[in-house]
């Protein structure tokens, strides 16, 4: 066994659903304004510029079913997303093979600090503040492919105290799942463990402590997450 200097810490993971197996997370990339309205809403042009992706710490996953209102922010943003989990990976991934690297999708949120990365965007700065903070991704159980199939397409429907917020179709992504595994494995080589946050549509906005956020995708059930 090897002799670390500090206990190793736990391998962050997610549940699979139907299952007593979890998921262990290597990496999670997820790719910003991959819906042509919510990029109109943070004012930018939706036109097919090559995508672009940032970082959550593994670390960050959240599948408490709470979210605890982050520190040295007053203006935190829910973000409805499904997460792409992928089994395999590879480096140059062709877009016609890509879908066979995924394991399961899964109902996902990129809470966002919008204030922190607003500063950040504008100092020309790096999003991570705003963006890989503890707890920031929230995700539900994983629905592998084998009983779900590959989602193309379906309703994402976030509501925040019973009320809509927002709504969209998952074939309504600018970039799609196999082109988001191709393009990013010309950057990184691919690994099992990697995940992938595919984007949200509008409608992005604040939660306060207290609130209830309700994400609902067809095919991958629903999940409450209670602000705390
Ligand atoms: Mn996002």
């Amino acid at each position: 066994m090897t002799d670390f200097v500090l206990s190793p810490p736990p391998i962050p993971s997610v549940a699979v659903a139907g299952s007593a197996s979890r998921f262990p997370v290597r990496r999670i990339f997820c790719v910003g304004r991959n819906y042509a309205e919510h990029t109109r809403e943070m004012g930018h042009d939706p036109d097919r510029e090559p995508p672009f992706f940032f970082q959550k710490n593994p670390a960050d996953l959240n599948t408490t079913g709470e979210f605890p209102y982050p520190p040295q922010s007053s203006d935190v943003h829910h973000e409805a997303e499904v997460a792409v989990f992928l089994k395999s990976g590879g480096t140059n991934i062709p877009i016609e093979n890509a879908l066979d690297h995924v394991y399961g999708y899964a109902l996902s949120l990129d809470m966002t600090r919008r204030d922190l990365q607003g500063v950040a965007k504008k100092m020309g700065r790096p999003w991570e503040i705003g963006k890989a903070f503890a707890a920031s991704a929230p995700v539900g159980p994983i629905h592998t492919v084998e009983d779900v199939g590959h989602l193309d397409a379906g309703k994402l429907v976030l509501k925040v105290n019973g009320d809509v917020k927002q709504e969209g179709d998952l074939n309504q992504m600018i970039w799609k799942v196999p082109e988001m595994i191709a393009y990013l494995s010309q950057y990184y080589t691919l690994a099992p463990g990697d995940v992938i946050l595919s984007g949200t549509p509008a409608g992005v906005g604040p939660v306060e402590q207290g609130d209830e956020m309700n994400i609902a995708v067809e095919g991958l059930g629903e999940m409450t997450i209670r602000v705390t």
